[in-house]
């Protein structure tokens, strides 16, 4: 049993708005499609909020970060160590330096006190670039104290939720509108998935203008490249058809997969497992689980090897122990919790179309 079992729309599903495109003969640059499926975007988390499709989370985490610093290369960016490896890539594309950070024991983001700690102890920062860890909402008072130290310090604030489109937090309120952008993506392992594909959203429209121009070489009105030089990072007409199709069905969706998860959680957590805090209305990309010991997450690893269930160890190797990070720069930060996550937890799959015989065979692995 495979970790992931995406599925995606089907192209006849596509082909009422696919049509659109082939009648205007019109396949990418800012088409209707994507200007469609952007506006929907925005609309599922808020009148005020701005989305600009791109063409994976990656590179909307890149072009969030340039337009939203002037600072130059060798600047710090303060992000946790306990996150997907993209999270540290663009830092370092972006020219910039990581700064490593741990994360709170209950809910797994970005520990406030950690990242003042670092940012005491560093002299030139960029930004702060903190996770909804696994695609769940962080507390909002924990969004708020992130938020307070990025004025305090007079940074940019960019939250990768790669994961966590449809999340909604402990007061209701879907992700999407935190910091100064947010970044999603859609890529076909996500719970949103259309392939490859994101979307960076941000309730700040200048920010939402740069970072279109950004995917888009960086051209003004007249095709001449202004301020700064951009990337190719637009989505093309086909991906976002896909999205508007996903977006019709996506409630039931994150419905599913949370039933599924609370399923698994019921299993696991009899057997000495604990789970996530404030992750109940997560997308549940997949169920991360916290063993009790490294041994008791090696031997449910084997156990499930020898009954062909793939699970996987994310996020081990946190990046601060990744050679391409090795040298980022050390502000002798603390990282204890990400130690003992990324020794003990390991994640359960979860898809969008679970029977009761897949959900009870991932659940007899529990004991
Ligand atoms: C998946 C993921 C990304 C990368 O998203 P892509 O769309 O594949 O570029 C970045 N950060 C986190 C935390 C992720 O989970």
């Amino acid at each position: 049993m495979r970790f992931q079992r995406p599925i995606l729309p089907s192209l006849h599903e596509a082909q009422g708005y696919w049509q659109s495109a082939e009648r205007e003969q019109w396949f990418s640059n800012d088409g209707q499609l994507v200007r469609q499926f952007g506006s929907k975007l925005g609309q599922f988390v808020g009148e005020d909020i701005h989305a600009v499709p791109v063409a994976n989370a990656t590179m909307g985490l890149l072009l969030a970060l340039r337009a939203s610093t002037q600072a130059p290369p060798g600047h710090a960016v303060v992000l946790p160590s306990y996150t997907f490896a993209a999270t540290g890539t663009v830092v370092k594309w972006a020219g910039y330096e990581p700064v490593f950070v741990d994360v709170d024991r209950e809910h797994w983001h970005a520990d406030p006190d950690s990242m003042r700690e670092a940012l005491e102890g560093t002299q030139k920062v960029a930004a702060l670039m903190p996770c909804s860890t696994y695609g769940s909402a962080p507390p909002p008072e924990v969004v708020r104290e992130w938020a307070a130290l990025a004025e305090e310090f007079s940074l940019p604030l960019i939250v990768d939720s790669a994961a966590g489109f449809g999340s909604v937090d402990s007061e209701g309120v879907r992700l999407g509108r935190n910091g100064d952008a947010e970044v999603f993506s859609f890529h076909a392992t996500k719970p949103f998935a259309i392939g490859e594909g994101g979307a960076v959203l941000t309730k700040d429209e200048e920010l939402a203008d740069r970072v279109r121009r950004l995917s888009n070489f960086g051209f003004g009105p007249d095709r001449v490249v202004e301020e700064e030089p951009g990337l190719n990072a637009k989505m093309d007409e086909l991906h976002a058809a896909l999205g508007l199709v996903v977006l019709e069905t996506y409630l039931d969706v994150l419905k599913r997969r949370r039933e599924y998860a609370d399923t698994l959680i019921r299993d696991f957590a009899t057997q000495g497992y604990a789970f996530q805090a404030g992750a109940d209305s997560s997308a549940r990309q997949f169920l991360p689980a916290l063993s009790s010991s490294t041994n008791a997450r090696n031997a449910l690893l084997s156990r499930a090897r020898s009954r062909h269930v793939e699970l996987r160890t994310y996020f081990s190797d946190p990046l601060h122990q990744m050679p391409a990070f090795a040298t980022a720069g050390r502000t002798g930060v603390p990282l204890p919790v990400t130690h003992e996550l990324a020794s003990r937890v390991i994640c359960l799959p979860v898809y969008s179309q679970m029977d009761a015989s897949v959900l009870a065979r991932i659940g007899s692995l529990a004991s």
